[in-house]
């Protein structure tokens, strides 16, 4: 047997036994060593991501170690792995033009089908990637750090650029890292003098824009004039994102990684006289995945610093809510399985 969180309906979780999973043909069985508390998670307690249904095993930012091995599975018991939680189709539009981060059908592991609350969980062995010298907690937030990377993969952010993300929760910490890795010169903007401050004691970012003050000046001084070539939004803030079409440079592009359930409009000339390029960014490749692994090994990115909240599997019904309350201070938080 064993012990799994259930988010019963929202605002309500609980415990439940269910039979230890065998793994199937093509599966690994991983025992749960961390799991990363994400922002869908929390719009899952509350009430407000859509397409979900309950009850639901939530967690999908899963570090484990490989225990059991379906048939025709060849991989080494007992290593460190982490999960790339999109199962996709294989045969969409999408997954034909090598993009199945954004398959028609996709399926996310803790969204659309249970996750990895729990203490076993048996997942497709080919989305499992095994990687030694990186600790389990670094390796349960290679996914959030992944979906930042997708997004400057997007914008094919080079050394010439100037970036400037918008929102530093753990998306956009991450965007503006992996930017920083290419070389770009980093800006990172926000509302919260908290979140501003951890910026610049925490992390090497060129500088901290203040979304209390005016945007544009600070930009303006910033850049010469030119602004930002490119403006990556992970707010979740309609209004923001809506604001980054007349914050950009000429010729500049801008991503929005964060989703909103929300039309987003703009002034078209204020688009056009740019030529701006717009693009959504969803989910993340495993090229982005071996990325992020890979500039950790390298300490090319900072993500223990991220990590501001920890907690047992066995208090974490406990301690969820106290995290969810935005006073909480919570930027990344850990549940640790025993
Ligand atoms: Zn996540
Ligand atoms: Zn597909």
């Amino acid at each position: 047997m064993m012990k799994s969180i259930v988010c019963r309906e929202p605002g309500k979780l609980e415990f439940s036994n269910s039979k230890k999973p065998t793994p199937l043909a093509g599966e690994v069985l991983l025992k749960i060593r961390c799991i990363g508390v994400c922002g869908t998670d929390i719009h899952a307690y509350g009430g407000s991501q859509p397409f979900f249904s309950y009850p639901r095993v939530l967690g999908h930012e899963l570090a484990g170690e490989i225990i059991e091995l379906g048939e025709g599975v060849d991989l080494p018991l007992g290593s460190a792995a982490f999960v790339i939680p999109y199962l996709e189709c294989g045969q969409c539009v999408a997954c034909n033009a090598g993009k199945p981060n954004c398959c028609t059908n996709i399926e996310v592991i803790g969204v659309h089908r249970d996750g990895g609350m729990c203490e076993y969980l048996a997942v497709p062995a080919d989305h499992v990637v095994i990687s030694e010298g990186v600790s389990y907690e670094e390796l349960a937030i290679v996914e959030c750090l992944a979906i930042g990377a997708h997004s400057v993969s997007r914008a094919n952010v080079s050394k010439s650029d100037t970036v400037m993300v918008l929102g530093a929760g753990p998306i956009g910490l991450g965007a503006a890292q992996f930017a920083q890795v290419s070389g770009a010169k980093t800006f990172i903007a926000d509302v919260n003098p908290e979140r501003l401050r951890f910026c610049e004691n925490e992390f090497n970012f060129d500088a901290q824009v203040d979304c209390k003050q005016d945007v544009q000046a600070q930009l303006s001084i910033l850049t010469g004039g030119d602004m930002p070539t490119v403006i990556i939004d992970a707010t979740g803030n309609p209004k923001a994102m809506e604001s980054t079409f007349g914050w950009l440079a000429h010729g500049g592009r801008i991503v929005f990684v964060s989703v909103v359930k929300a039309d987003i409009s703009f002034h078209d000339p204020e688009f056009h006289k740019r030529e701006t390029t717009l693009m959504g960014s969803r989910n993340a490749t495993k090229e982005d995945f071996e990325h992020v692994v890979d500039c950790m090994r390298t300490g090319k990115v900072k993500s223990a610093n991220m990590v501001t909240h920890r907690t047992s599997f066995n208090d974490f019904t406990k301690t969820f809510p106290e995290w969810v309350k935005p006073e909480s201070g919570v930027i990344k938080a850990i549940i640790e399985v025993g």
